[in-house]
């Protein structure tokens, strides 16, 4: 994995999922994680809830690490998925909370219907227990493989959204998902720094296709993008930083932690050597203070 260059003034993580939505350690367990690992500074990034990084918030002592206000929200560009990251974002914001819940009402009106694919296909399975699997926040589909695994009724959870829970499977069920361009202006009108997050899972039949995309992102108010991440090859990490220049772009990283949920993926060095310089988030916070009309959180 190519490195973000040397540095002298910490590491960071800024995509981390908690219990809020489908990660293991609740917000506080994530905190105590951050200083352990002697990180300078971390993200929350729940998938479409703010619920983790005010959690965390609530929590935060002097001793703690720097947090940044986070989110990941699901987009979909042309079928395929698309996540959009979003810093420093005022966590009062009344429109973000507002389409917060429009977009975890869908969540939580799809899963019974996902379950009753399940059923019709003869596997027994209860809502009850994919919400006692999550751990009191947000459920969503990783929580069901989950429960597949635990039934063995598939042997892991990449098998369990193949066979099943994937886009293409028998119990795939669509959900209401924003436009790219409206997740954008919600995190902006928020305060915060929309990122497009890890762009190797867009699929792309070119460099300049995606560089298609990214352009009209940039013209939909796209601010950043996530070079450096855990799945990230050293030719993609390069791929990306160029298209960061290219587009006057902040760059940001983040392993994609989700605790026991994401099996070798560990905070603050993804699979292993991944390393993010503190000097990414004072980008964001000066991007935040010189070109945002509000005060930073
Ligand atoms: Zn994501
Ligand atoms: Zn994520």
């Amino acid at each position: 994995m190519k490195q973000a260059g040397s540095n002298d003034d910490g590491w960071v993580d800024l995509h981390i999922h908690s219990t809020a939505s489908d990660g293991t350690l609740s917000p506080e367990q994530i905190l105590k994680m951050a200083l352990d690992l002697n990180l300078r500074a971390i993200s929350i990034t729940d998938h479409d809830t703010i619920n983790g990084t005010i959690e965390a918030h609530h929590h935060l002592t002097p001793q703690d690490v720097e947090l940044l206000s986070g989110i990941e929200i699901s987009t979909s560009l042309q079928g395929n998925t698309l996540h959009i990251l979003g810093y420093l974002i005022d966590l009062k914001d009344p429109a973000l909370s507002r389409t917060l819940s429009i977009l975890q009402n869908a969540r939580k009106e799809r899963n019974p219907k996902i379950i009753q694919k399940l059923q019709q296909l003869g596997i027994e399975v209860s809502y009850e227990e994919v919400v006692k699997v999550s751990g009191g926040g947000e459920v969503g589909r990783p929580h069901i493989a989950e429960v597949l695994l635990q039934k063995k009724v598939v042997r892991s959870l990449n098998e369990a959204f193949q066979k099943y829970l994937g886009t293409n499977g028998p119990a795939y069920v669509d959900k209401y998902r924003l436009q790219p361009a409206e997740a954008i202006s919600l995190i902006a009108d928020a305060g915060g720094v929309p990122v497009l997050a890890h762009p190797f899972i867009i699929k792309t039949n070119s460099e300049r296709d995606l560089d298609k995309i990214v352009s009209e992102l940039v013209s939909n108010g796209l601010k950043g993008i996530e070079v450096y991440y855990s799945e990230h090859t050293d030719i993609q990490t390069v791929l990306y930083e160029q298209i960061a220049q290219k587009h006057d772009l902040l760059i940001t990283g983040g392993s994609d932690f989700h605790g026991a949920r994401k099996a070798g993926v560990y905070m603050g060095v993804g699979k292993g050597n991944l390393r993010i310089p503190y000097r990414l988030v004072e980008a964001l916070k000066e991007y935040k203070v010189t070109k945002l009309p509000r005060e930073p959180i």
